[in-house]
């Protein structure tokens, strides 16, 4: 490699690294546009759960065969990265395999483990590609339409390309080395690539060194356009998986916050002589239940939003929409993303500064339809890879449409009533409660 290349090469990864800087700088801004929330308790336990779910994958498995071409795809995107460290060590330095003269031995066992994977990853991403086309319910379903299925495809294609790119980098490179080319030093095993060798063994040696120099560019520029298109896909999840589990609900399932400001109120009409004795606060702000708008939700249910890697796996097990309801939890993640995404575009216009745009989460992205359909069962939740809660930002929306604008479905509208007029949820006065045992038979053992 020459000098120009080595600059060319810095400035490539300089440009490449601060525009996903700035990218990634954008979303943690948008997602701190949240109310905060103390997600920072029991950090072992957290930091266990992360291992298992996010790490470890296990609540992949739950479906055998995609989970296994997802571990497969996932391990060698982790493995194969060692390698492109190498390749930007190299492309710096101007050196050729430049970590193979310390590892020795464990680098040709290393090589040869990544080409394994980078076969595995091709199948996987070739499967994927053609089980997008099939009969899959959850992958063809409205939400998905235009970028969100072009974006998966993209992705899967890019995957496949670059892999293929550096089985040839490493078949051409195997044979400049078994023909002793200058710089080509005896370095890696190569048990996949081998296969390819026939189709360039006729070449010349500049003809295969123009063949290695093209892939090994290919490979590490596609590498960078990867890295900056990812902040823009929904594989953004293959970093935010992890703090995502990390910051999740330990709770159980279904349990919901409570809203301090109406446990005190219910506290203060249980005993009234309380109410004296609470200092009023000066200045204080109104209360706000619920949420309207993104800002409103919490940064966890940001960041959720933002993980959310639109598998449709809590959709394909929601009673609602498998009933034939409009709610999709996909699409309530989704819809959240979008308009986070509104929402930092209106601040970048605007110099950080909020202009109002007139839309809201709630009605403009998520219609009431949506929220009233939902059963709060959690199967979303429990079956998300990722531990994201779709019904906390649900709960959340229809808070605010009962507390704030007195608006719930008419089926809740009549419990309301009964709670209020008989101090139970149905329709029946307090007094009528015992009548069911009126002609009971009293039978002594
Ligand atoms: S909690 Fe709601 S959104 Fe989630 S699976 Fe149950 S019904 Fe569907
Ligand atoms: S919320 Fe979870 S299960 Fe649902 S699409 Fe997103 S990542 Fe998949």
């Amino acid at each position: 490699m020459n000098i120009i290349s080595q600059l060319f090469f810095a400035i490539a990864l300089g440009v490449a690294g601060f525009l996903f800087y700035t990218k990634v700088r954008s979303i943690r801004r948008n997602i701190l546009l949240g109310r905060d929330i103390n997600r920072k308790d029991h950090p072992n336990e957290r930091l266990n759960l992360m291992l298992r779910v996010a790490f470890g994958q296990s609540k992949m498995m739950v479906r055998i065969i995609p989970g296994l071409l997802h571990l497969a795809v996932y391990t060698g995107f982790l493995l194969i990265n060692l390698e492109v460290l190498e390749i930007v060590l190299d492309g710096l330095l101007g050196t050729h395999r430049i970590t193979a003269s310390f590892l020795g031995n464990t680098y040709n066992v290393l090589i040869g483990i990544f080409e394994i994977f980078m076969a595995l990853v091709t199948v996987a991403c070739i499967i994927f590609l053609i089980r997008r086309q099939g009969p899959v319910l959850r992958l063809k379903m409205d939400e998905l339409r235009g970028f969100p299925q072009l974006d998966a495809s993209v992705i899967l294609i890019t995957e496949i390309v670059l892999m293929i790119a550096l089985l040839f980098m490493n078949a051409s490179d195997q044979i400049l080395q078994s023909r002793h080319v200058e710089h080509y030093i005896q370095a890696g095993m190569f048990p996949v690539s081998v296969w390819i060798t026939p189709i360039l063994n006729g070449l010349s040696n500049e003809a295969l060194i123009i063949v290695e120099r093209t892939a090994w560019w290919f490979h590490i520029l596609g590498i960078l356009a990867f890295l900056n298109y990812l902040p823009y896909s929904k594989h953004f999840h293959i970093i935010l998986a992890f703090p995502n589990v990390y910051f999740s609900k330990l709770q159980p399932k279904g349990q919901l916050d409570n809203n301090e400001a109406i446990t005190k109120e219910v506290k203060l009409m249980m005993d009234p002589e309380a109410a004296f004795a609470i200092p009023v606060e000066e200045n204080a702000q109104p209360q706000k239940f619920g949420a309207k708008d993104v800002f409103d939700l919490n940064w966890v249910q940001l960041l959720n939003a933002y993980t959310c890697t639109e598998c449709g796996r809590c959709t394909s097990v929601c009673p609602a929409n498998l009933t034939g309801k409009k709610l999709s939890p996909r699409k309530i993640m989704m819809a959240t993303r979008d308009r986070l995404e509104q929402v930092g575009k209106i601040l970048d216009q605007n110099n950080g500064q909020w202009k109002d745009d007139g839309k809201t989460l709630l009605r403009d992205y998520i219609t009431e339809e949506e929220l009233w359909a939902c059963t709060t069962c959690n199967a979303c939740v429990e079956a998300c890879p990722v531990n994201i809660d779709p019904v906390s930002i649900i709960i959340d929306l229809r808070r605010y449409l009962v507390m704030e604008e007195s608006k719930a479905s008419e089926s809740i509208n009549v419990m309301f009533n009964n709670i209020q007029n008989n101090g139970a949820p149905w329709a029946f006065s307090p007094s009528d409660r015992a009548n069911w045992t009126q002609n009971l038979e009293i039978v002594l053992p």
